[in-house]
């Protein structure tokens, strides 16, 4: 039986690795993590609206349910040609491989000053720390911001920011300690968020608005420094707590591969998320360079399509029928944008955009999804088709 090597325990890794068992190959996930950590959760982990544990899900428990091998240890190196993986503790051999490891963040200078929702993990607890104690003093500044990879756009993400910035909005309402704290959005983009479409788009401004959120759009960022965000002009934006989403960027382990990327340092991939110019090697989610409409954006939902995609066009290789499929014509935007208390559903794809507002059930909607992604990928509810 053919052995196939996934690298990356996140959406992409866990549903590629799901997959390819069902198609009953040999699989092995190495993950640098002992559990898959559900990044749409973690945005409630700073308010205190769900524990660090609920976030995340345990790759042992997926590993029994769906039949895979697991390997917890860091990638350092793919040599692809030579069809090797180079771990911290021992080198891997592969007949495929399926590169799902995420993305690196773009760096700005003094980026140690902020604090971030896409990295590490434990980070969320560290906001949560910082936001309490600002909490407990009554009072503060709080600086939410997203950074732009110039070179690809697809590799920013403004939904997690958005998403904070209201979440602690919600909750400082909640205390009665709103009107005692300036909230801040800031961004190197004249218009965060428009790729969500127009209509989105309107009800975000008029977010802001409402909720009397200060707007440093379209300021190129300068540098951080501790208590505050220096723009290109040398203004600056003072904040106790400044919290960051960089933009995605090539992961630390490519430099280093012989693999081809982009300028923005993604893995060039064709249709079939074959690795451009590489036999039997596939790459899928954030770190893969995506293609489609022009307002794709790196999504989990996206990664796991693409890992569904990957696994059913291994399968028609090894079988030699040969009859891939294509991921581009399905690349759409879909989010469930939460405030705290409620949410609004965003979906655009190339023929329309729809957005509905969802007080307090879009809320319960996001939740349950969460419970459901967890219970459904360990077999103990059944899925649902298409959710
Ligand atoms: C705060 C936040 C909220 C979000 N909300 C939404 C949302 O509501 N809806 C949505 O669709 N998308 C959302 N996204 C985007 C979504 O989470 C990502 O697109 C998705 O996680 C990408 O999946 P991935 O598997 O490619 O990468 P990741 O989820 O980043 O997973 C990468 C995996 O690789 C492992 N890894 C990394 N380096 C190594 C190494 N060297 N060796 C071994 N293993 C390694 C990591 O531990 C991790 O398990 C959100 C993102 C963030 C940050």
């Amino acid at each position: 039986m053919k052995k196939i090597l996934v690298i990356g325990g996140g959406f992409a890794g866990v549903e590629a690795s799901i997959k390819l068992r069902e198609y009953n190959f040999d699989v092995t996930l190495i993950s640098e993590r002992d559990y898959m950590y559900i990044y749409p959760l973690s945005i409630w982990i700073p308010t205190g609206a769900l524990d660090f544990k609920d976030a995340v899900m345990p790759l042992n428990k997926l590993s029994v349910v769906h039949k895979f091998n697991l390997i917890i240890d860091s990638v350092v190196k793919i040599s692809a040609k030579d069809k090797k993986v180079e771990c911290k503790n021992d080198t891997y051999s592969f007949d495929y491989l399926v590169i799902a490891v995420g993305a690196g963040k773009a760096k700005p200078e003094g980026i140690e000053n902020t604090y971030s929702i896409c990295g590490a993990p434990e980070e969320s607890l560290k906001i949560k720390e910082k936001l309490a104690e600002l909490v407990k003093s009554g009072k503060g500044r709080i600086a939410v911001g997203i950074g732009g990879n110039p070179k690809d756009p697809s590799a920013m993400r403004g939904g997690p920011a958005f998403e904070e910035l209201f979440n602690i909005d919600n909750l400082l309402r909640d205390k009665g300690l709103r009107s005692n704290f300036e909230l801040s959005i800031f961004a190197p983009m004249e218009t965060p968020g428009k790729r969500l479409g127009d209509k989105a788009y309107a009800l975000l401004n008029r977010f802001y608005e409402d909720l009397k959120i200060n707007k440093y759009l379209g300021k190129k960022i300068k540098r951080f420094e501790n208590g505050a965000v220096v723009f290109e002009d040398d203004s600056r934006l003072e904040s106790e707590l400044i919290i960051f989403v960089p933009a995605g960027s090539a992961h630390e382990i490519f430099a280093g591969s012989d693999l081809p990327l982009t300028e923005a340092g993604f893995i060039k991939i064709d249709d079939y998320l074959r690795v451009e110019g590489l036999e039997n090697i596939y790459a899928i989610g954030d770190s893969a360079s995506l293609d489609g409409p022009p307002f794709r954006g790196k999504q989990g939902h996206v990664a796991e399509m693409m890992a569904g995609i990957a696994a059913y066009n291994i399968n028609e290789q090894e079988t030699g029928t040969n009859n891939y499929k294509g991921y581009k014509e399905h690349v759409h935007i879909l989010c469930v944008m939460d405030n705290g208390k409620g949410a609004v559903y965003v979906k655009r794809d190339t023929k329309k955009e729809t957005v509905i507002a969802l007080p307090v059930v879009g809320h319960w909607l996001k939740k349950f999804w969460g419970w459901y992604y967890k219970n459904s990928k360990l077999k103990k509810i059944p899925r649902i088709p298409g959710f």
